[in-house]
């Protein structure tokens, strides 16, 4: 009998019901790309050679994300979606070591400590949800920390965390700090632009949240010049595919659709939001990312059953601390969200 190592024996799988008409349990873009934009992306592939592998390091894609950001391309680093980015930091920098991530927080990102061979150790956020700086530095300094792990705008919770906190953690560290930007044209404010003084600093982002492309699977890497090199190390050659890097070539030279369905998301969210204050005994809680993180008075188990009858696929985050009784909705499209609504209606009537 085989057995995996320990870490790995003990970890559930990645699994999640899949099936329902209304599905807003990803933080996924309601909206696909538009056809023309496929057809595009289809004859600029046929027009590549598909027995060559792919450029090693994204080539062109590389480049336009470091033009994008104002960086140079030696400061990017392009992965298979960004939890390869997570996995890849954490085993160029933290194999064998702790790592310091917040409570509540990104679950894989748990997960990927843990198959990365690493050792996480959570601390919790503030009752507010508000990062608290000095608890991090202890536990770095407590635990030996190789790295501190950050999600701004934090999922599953929906705030940012405030700019003097961040630095806060930045200036006291003296180990790499990853902040996950994966929901930062949601309304964050993005720590790129700070990477000159802080050489620490590891910028996370991804192309499946607002440029709508979950299922190319591409992230991407901001950092200073030494620390990609040794992240790129870690990572699999050609691990982003040619289809990939054409797909977000092409995402990229549409900044003005993908605005404007930000713009969309965030004007839906803020209805949501107003519509779910306007629920009795629903408290929504403030988001700057594509989903909004809410608290009824029943169990969130409960809600969860009633609104997948009604054909809502949500997820239950009550599991995490501080987050008794939660379920946290993705912001769909105006009819998804209207349904959403609908259910959730019904189902605290339901259960009242
Ligand atoms: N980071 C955070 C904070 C996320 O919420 C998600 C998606 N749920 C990811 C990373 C993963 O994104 P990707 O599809 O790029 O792997």
């Amino acid at each position: 009998m085989i057995r995996p190592r320990r870490a790995i024996e003990q970890l559930g799988a990645y699994r999640l019901i899949r099936e329902a008409p209304v599905r807003l349990n990803q933080n996924e873009s309601p909206l696909d790309w538009p056809d023309e934009m496929k057809a595009d992306v289809l004859a600029r592939l046929a027009r590549r050679p598909w027995h060559r592998y792919p450029p090693a390091d994204g080539g062109l894609l590389r480049e336009a994300l470091g033009r994008e950001a104002g960086v140079a391309p030696e400061m990017i680093a392009v992965t298979n979606g960004s939890n390869e980015a997570i996995l890849a930091v954490i085993q160029a920098f933290a194999t064998g070591r702790p790592v310091v991530l917040t409570a509540p927080g990104y679950s894989l990102s748990r997960t990927l400590v843990l198959v990365g061979g690493a050792e996480a150790r959570p601390v919790m956020l503030r009752e507010d949800f508000s990062l608290d700086a000095p608890a991090v530095l202890r536990e770095i300094a407590a635990s030996g920390a190789a790295m501190v792990y950050l999600t701004s705008p934090n999922n599953p919770t929906g705030n940012r965390f405030a700019r003097r906190d961040l630095e806060a953690v930045l200036d006291g560290a003296q180990v790499p700090v990853v902040v996950d930007e994966a929901y930062v044209q949601f309304g964050g404010d993005s720590l790129v632009a700070a990477l000159g003084r802080y050489p620490h600093l590891v910028v996370l982002r991804t192309f499946s949240k607002a440029f709508a492309l979950a299922g190319a699977r591409i992230g991407w890497v901001v950092a200073r010049e030494e620390v990609v090199a040794a992240v790129s190390k870690t990572l699999p050659p050609y691990t982003v595919n040619l289809f990939a890097q054409e797909a977000a070539l092409a995402a990229l030279e549409r900044g003005d659709l993908v605005a404007e369905r930000v713009r969309l998301i965030v004007r839906e969210r803020e209805r949501v939001a107003r519509a779910l204050s306007r629920l009795e005994d629903v408290v929504p809680f403030p988001s700057e990312t594509n989903f909004i993180l809410f608290r009824t008075p029943w169990p969130a188990a409960m809600v969860f059953e009633r609104l997948l009858g009604d054909g809502v696929l949500v997820r239950d985050v009550s599991g995490q601390p501080l987050l008794d009784r939660c379920l946290r909705v993705t912001i769909g499209t105006p009819e998804d969200n209207d349904r959403f609504l609908g259910a959730l209606a019904r189902a605290l009537e339901d259960l009242r």
